[in-house]
C-alpha cells in the first residue's frame, strides 16, 4: 500500500548559494506537480530579456545584493496568484529575509493557506564556495565571482539563515544534509518529507 498524495504541497528550499537547493527544488516540484518559483531564475531572466524590470535590478543582481523587498514580494505574489500555484508551489531563493517572511505569511493567510515544510539544505561554507566556483567556470553566471560570491554568503548569513529560527519554531523545518550525491540528497529529502506525511503523486525521478 502506499500512502495517498498530499493534498497540498507549499515548500520552501533554503540553503547557502551553492548548496544545491535549485536542482532538488525542481525534483521536489516535479514531483509534487507544483511549480518551482525561482526569483533568482526571474531576475537573470529579465536581465538577459532586457525588459524593464531587467533593468532595473541588473546592477543589484550583478553585485550579489538583495533586490528592493516591495518589488520582490510583489513579484512574487503575483506569481502565487497564477492557476497553476492553486494546490502549491516550491519557493527557492524566497523569502530571504525577515521582511519577505512577513510578508508571505500576510499573502497566504489571507488566502486561508500555509507552508507544508522548509527544506534546510545544509552545506558547509567551504563546499558551497569550491561549488560556486565550479559553477563559475560551467555556467559563467555574472555573479560568482570571488567578491560577489563573498557578499552573496555575507548576506545569507546574515539575513536569511536567520529566517529559519522563526520557520523552526513553527516546527517546519527539515534539516538536510546537502553533502553527498546529487541522488543521495535527493532522497534524503524524501524521506524527510515523507516522515510529515508529504509524499507525491509519483514515483520520484532521481531519488534513489
Ligand atoms: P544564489 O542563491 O546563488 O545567490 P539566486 O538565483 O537565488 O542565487 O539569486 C540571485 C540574485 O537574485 C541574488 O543575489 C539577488 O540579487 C537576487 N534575488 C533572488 N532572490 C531574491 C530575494 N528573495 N530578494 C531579493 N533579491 C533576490
Amino acid at each position: 500500500m502506499t500512502a495517498p498524495a498530499s493534498s497540498s504541497a507549499r515548500f520552501l528550499i533554503v540553503g547557502p548559494q551553492g548548496s544545491g537547493k535549485g536542482t532538488q527544488g525542481v525534483l521536489v516540484a516535479e514531483a509534487f506537480e507544483v511549480p518551482s518559483i525561482s526569483t533568482g531564475d526571474v531576475f537573470r531572466e529579465n536581465i538577459s530579456g532586457a525588459t524593464e524590470l531587467g533593468g532595473r535590478v541588473q546592477a543589484i543582481v550583478e553585485a550579489g545584493d538583495l533586490v528592493p523587498d516591495e518589488l520582490t514580494c510583489e513579484l512574487v505574489r503575483d506569481r502565487l496568484e497564477q492557476p497553476d500555484a492553486a494546490r502549491g508551489f516550491l519557493l527557492d531563493g524566497f523569502p530571504r529575509n525577515r521582511v519577505q517572511v512577513d510578508d508571505l505569511e500576510d499573502f497566504l493567510a489571507s488566502r486561508g493557506e500555509a507552508l507544508d515544510a522548509v527544506i534546510e539544505l545544509v552545506v558547509p561554507r567551504e563546499e558551497s564556495i569550491a561549488r560556486l566556483r565550479q559553477r563559475a567556470i560551467d555556467q559563467g553566471r555574472t555573479d560568482d565571482t570571488e567578491e560577489v560570491i563573498a557578499n552573496r554568503l555575507a548576506i545569507y548569513e546574515r539575513e536569511t539563515a536567520p529566517i529559519l529560527d522563526v520557520y523552526r519554531g513553527r516546527g517546519l523545518v527539515l534539516r538536510i544534509d546537502g553533502v553527498g550525491s546529487l541522488a543521495d540528497v535527493t532522497a534524503r529529502i524524501f524521506e524527510a518529507l515523507a516522515t510529515r506525511g508529504l509524499v507525491p503523486a509519483h514515483p520520484v525521478h532521481g531519488a534513489a
